[in-house]
């Protein structure tokens, strides 16, 4: 199976997309990349989850990705008696350290340093801005709020304190648990929630030691501050609205998004645009018209990845979702004028030699009229190199990692495919012609432009530029 389109759909799994038919159906929808939630679910949910994404791999004859999601410092509240309350303004709601279930009066919030700052007067924001509440009293272990706006509260909603920065470490010892098993499990990639430093990534980077590539979630002030540094320590970036909207007001966020989609392209790191992109079809068979400009948009901008959460995780329609977000991308990408509008984001040409090269292979193609590229790669950097030039030809990036290819599932533009490594660059033309034509990439005949790099080199060294025919005939 052939995606026929570049900007490739993040899935986030969970209830409503449980159990191997719905991923796959799912995975024939479009989704290259099933998230699992680490904030949400049992350790057990997320291994059947990866199970059943791995079974709609060979199902699809395509690599899938699977991102592990960790929750980071976010504080949440606890669980309700009946899974959550109606509320209202003025209403009366007490947080407190009791581990027993909520109700209308009261909610634990089991995380101690933070009733150290809800003192008289500061405000307090629940379940990504849905609802506001206001301290009026407090004491060791509790504070007793108000509700400023909202209409439901229910299990374990985040919540944020303004302009407040809590010490806490950027890897919590739920997420060290969490990370230890979605290794175990195999993921392949592995996000941080809530990054404000490099060293954030690195930390995260000597856990997971190469066993997963590793993405940081920009969503708090601090690290859009450090963005730049951030992202040299990452392998991916994505840019998180919901929290980031919760600590920067609503006008803040959209040039955020350009800031990060900007930085990420620059450096050719896949990066993600996510939450509520489709957030009225959690109820509604159709988005808004707004909804459909903010998927077009992210198109245009060229980004690598678009994200669905509780659309696809909770909510009543998640295929349909997917199936729409497919459509608007490919509406975009099908405008002649949506080439040059995402390459006017395209950030400097970086001043490697290897870039260098790979921005002439992409350049020879688009003047010869070349049918497809083909990235022979290792470590998946020489087709991230490829991708970050972002060549309307599709790319075949051939890899022998099956844990490589899975993972360029998120990057714009890339067919992965795993073969086995060849033995010279004769064996090398060949195998990348065949392959193409046996995919149907490339018309008997038609013209196949090869990028790669030393089979031992060092990762994204790529000095070999060849250009070949697919065979006239199968199997030639
Ligand atoms: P979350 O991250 O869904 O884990 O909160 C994404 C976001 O904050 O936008
Ligand atoms: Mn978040």
């Amino acid at each position: 199976m052939i995606r026929h389109r570049h900007t490739r759909i993040v899935a986030t799994l969970g209830p409503a997309s449980r159990g191997a038919d719905r991923v796959l159906e799912l995975a024939r929808s479009g989704v290259d990349v099933f998230r699992l939630n680490f904030s949400h679910g049992a350790h057990q949910d997320h291994a059947d989850a990866l199970a059943d994404v791995r079974l709609a791999e060979s199902a699809i004859g395509r690599p899938l990705a699977a991102l592990a999601d960790l929750q980071g410092p976010k504080f949440r509240l606890g669980r309700f008696r009946d899974g959550g309350i109606a509320i209202a303004a003025g209403h009366a709601l007490r947080l407190d350290l009791d581990t027993a279930p909520g109700d209308e009066r009261r909610v634990e919030l089991p995380h101690p340093e933070v009733f150290r700052i809800l003192r008289p007067g500061v405000f307090v924001v629940l379940d990504d801005g849905k609802t506001r509440l206001v301290v009026r009293r407090s004491g060791p272990g509790f504070a007793d709020c108000e509700v400023v706006a909202g209409e439901r509260l229910s299990n374990n909603k985040g919540l944020a304190i303004p302009g407040v920065t809590i010490p806490v470490p950027a890897l919590t010892d739920k997420d060290r648990a969490d990370l230890d098993f979605a290794l175990r499990i195999g993921v392949d990639w592995v996000a941080l929630s809530f990054v404000q430093h490099p060293a954030d990534m690195a930390d995260l980077r000597r856990l997971v030691n190469g066993r997963a590539a590793i993405l940081a979630k920009i969503e708090k002030p601090a690290g859009l501050a450090n963005l730049e540094a951030i992202l040299d320590a990452s392998d991916g970036v994505m840019v998180a609205r919901g929290d980031l909207g919760v600590e920067l007001a609503p006008e803040e966020v959209p040039v955020a998004q350009k800031t990060i989609v900007r930085a990420a392209r620059r450096r050719g790191i896949p990066v993600i645009i996510a939450t509520q992109m489709l957030e009225s079809m959690t109820t509604s068979p159709s988005p808004t018209r707004a909804e459909a400009s903010d998927v077009a948009n992210g198109v245009y901008e060229g980004a690598d990845a678009l994200m669905l959460s509780a659309e696809t995780a909770s909510g009543l329609w998640p295929r349909e979702a997917v199936t729409i977000m497919d459509a608007i991308i490919r509406r975009v990408e099908a405008d002649p004028s949506w080439p040059d509008l995402m390459r006017a984001e395209h950030g400097e040409d970086a001043d490697e030699d290897v870039d260098a090269l790979i921005a002439a292979a992409t350049r020879a193609a688009q003047a010869r009229s070349t049918a497809c590229l083909v990235a022979y790669t290792n470590s998946g950097a020489t087709a991230r190199r490829v991708a970050r030039e972002r060549p309307i030809h599709p790319v075949l990036a051939i890899t022998h990692e099956t844990r490589v290819a899975r993972a360029l599932g998120l990057v714009w533009g890339l067919e992965p495919r795993v073969a086995e490594q060849p033995r010279d660059i004769e064996e090398m033309t060949d195998g990348a012609a065949r392959m193409a034509a046996d995919l149907g990439l490339a018309a008997p005949g038609a013209r196949v432009l090869i990028v790669a790099g030393p089979p031992k080199g060092a990762p994204g060294a790529a000095n070999l530029l060849r250009i070949t025919h697919a065979p006239r005939s199968r199997g030639t």
